[in-house]
């Protein structure tokens, strides 16, 4: 399996569907952990620490990532940030946790409907990688 690197390199920026999108409908499996109107969150297949969970928008809306947000987006990247919230309390993630979402190619993004990883359940480091 390729690294994240690698996948992230070989993913071109695209407004084309992706696997999120048959997540969405259903049409591939996933472990969905909380879910309202507006957002989805479900447990990333490849985790990179005990809880890995990535909260995206049911709707994409042009929000490809984080570097194509429009004013118009704020109040929806206001609610996947309450959703982390909410899915690291469920989680039980007292001590803390850590929110991270990639954009680009240098910034490791392979997969391009925007998405907050929420990590935690072990010590973190600092600076990343
Ligand atoms: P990023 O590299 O920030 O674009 O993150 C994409 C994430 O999606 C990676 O952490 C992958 O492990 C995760 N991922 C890819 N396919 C699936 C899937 N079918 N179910 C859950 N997570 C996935």
């Amino acid at each position: 399996m390729a690294s994240e690197k690698e996948a992230a390199l070989a993913a071109a920026p695209s407004d084309s569907p992706t696997i999120f999108d048959k997540i969405i409908n259903k049409e591939i499996p996933a472990t969905v952990v909380y879910e309202d109107d507006k957002v989805l969150a479900f447990r990333d297949i490849a985790p990179q620490a005990p809880t890995h969970i990535l909260i995206i928008p049911k709707k994409r809306d042009g929000l490809t990532g984080l570097s194509k947000a429009e004013e118009r987006h704020t109040e929806i990247l206001g609610h996947l940030l309450y959703t982390a919230k909410l899915v690291a309390k469920q989680e039980g993630l007292e001590d803390g946790f850590r929110i991270v979402i990639n954009d680009g190619p240098q910034g490791c993004q392979s997969v391009y409907h925007i998405h907050v990883h929420l990590i935690g359940g072990r010590q973190m480091n600092w600076p990343p990688g």
